[in-house]
């Protein structure tokens, strides 16, 4: 297995995108730390689902990505990692000018600040073993911007900023830091967008769909969280060794416009 003997913590992965990645990290033989704030037995169920399809051990730790202490007592507690995907994220759609601020607060916190936080805490190890792989779910926003999401553009710009910043830090170490930056990919957190996105545009659903969100994406069709967690899978194999500080697009045309 390509993966095996490798530990994997993805943040915000009971969920969407991060959970499609821990799949496929465990599919690919890695160890996977699952990740969210809260702590139910559905969210242990997750990764013991995991755990019995996959035949990968998969563990759930519960830890606030908004809170620094948390983030860095996740990699603590998981025993460090090999490989750290930084994912968790929220949302919020409004006028710059009528943007509440502790959305502001909150989306700067989670989406941006506590993957400077987890990687702190996980790039010692990872140098102390000669061999790591941070992976950044980032985000076609990190690259464009789009009217009305002001905090989550700012944080995913931060992102690739910071995944280019730690490449740098890391280059020659066998770590390496690069941000996928996917288009739409139909989760939760797009479904929780499109109310506001009728209310901002005045649409229908479909229209929102259709004219606001997949118009950026020439594909014409979401990305889906499998091609995500494949292209994590492949920036932690050795053909991805000298990929470093860069971004990878999975959004189906849309900053080739
Ligand atoms: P989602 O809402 O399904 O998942 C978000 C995850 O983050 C959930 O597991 C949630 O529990 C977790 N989370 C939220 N707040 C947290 C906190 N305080 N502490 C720990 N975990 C927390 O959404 P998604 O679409 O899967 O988004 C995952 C990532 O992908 C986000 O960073 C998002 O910005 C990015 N992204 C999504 C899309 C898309 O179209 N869905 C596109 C580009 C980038």
């Amino acid at each position: 297995m390509q993966l095996a003997g490798k530990r994997a913590i993805v943040t915000g992965s009971n969920s969407g995108i991060g959970l499609g990645v821990a799949r496929e990290l465990a599919r690919a033989g890695a160890e996977v730390v699952i990740n969210s704030f809260s702590d139910t037995p559905e969210d242990h169920q997750i990764a013991a689902d995991i755990a019995s399809e996959t035949g990968a051990s998969v563990t759930y730790i519960q830890a606030d990505m908004s809170k620094p202490d948390d983030c860095r007592a996740l990699i603590q507690k998981a025993g460090g990692c090999d490989i750290l995907v930084n994912n968790a994220g929220i949302q919020h759609v409004a006028r710059i000018e009528e943007f509440p601020m502790d959305k502001w607060d909150a989306i700067i916190a989670i989406n941006l600040s506590s993957a400077f936080h987890t990687t702190a805490a996980a790039l010692p190890g990872m140098y102390a073993k000669g061999w790591g792989r941070v992976v950044n779910i980032a985000s076609a926003h990190g690259l464009t911007a789009s009217p009305y999401k002001s905090a989550y553009i700012a944080a995913k710009h931060g992102v690739v900023g910071l995944s280019k910043t730690t490449a740098l830090e890391a280059a020659g170490k066998g770590v390496t830091c690069n941000a996928v930056c996917p288009g739409y990919v139909l989760t939760p957190i797009v479904e929780k967008q499109i109310p506001d996105q009728m209310k901002t545009h005045n649409m229908d659903r479909e229209t929102v769909i259709k004219e606001v969100m997949l118009s950026r994406q020439p594909s014409g069709e979401f990305a889906t969280v499998e091609q995500i967690g494949g292209t994590t899978v492949f920036l932690c194999s050795d053909a991805a060794a000298q990929i470093t500080g860069t971004t990878i697009s999975v959004d189906g045309g849309w900053t080739a416009l």
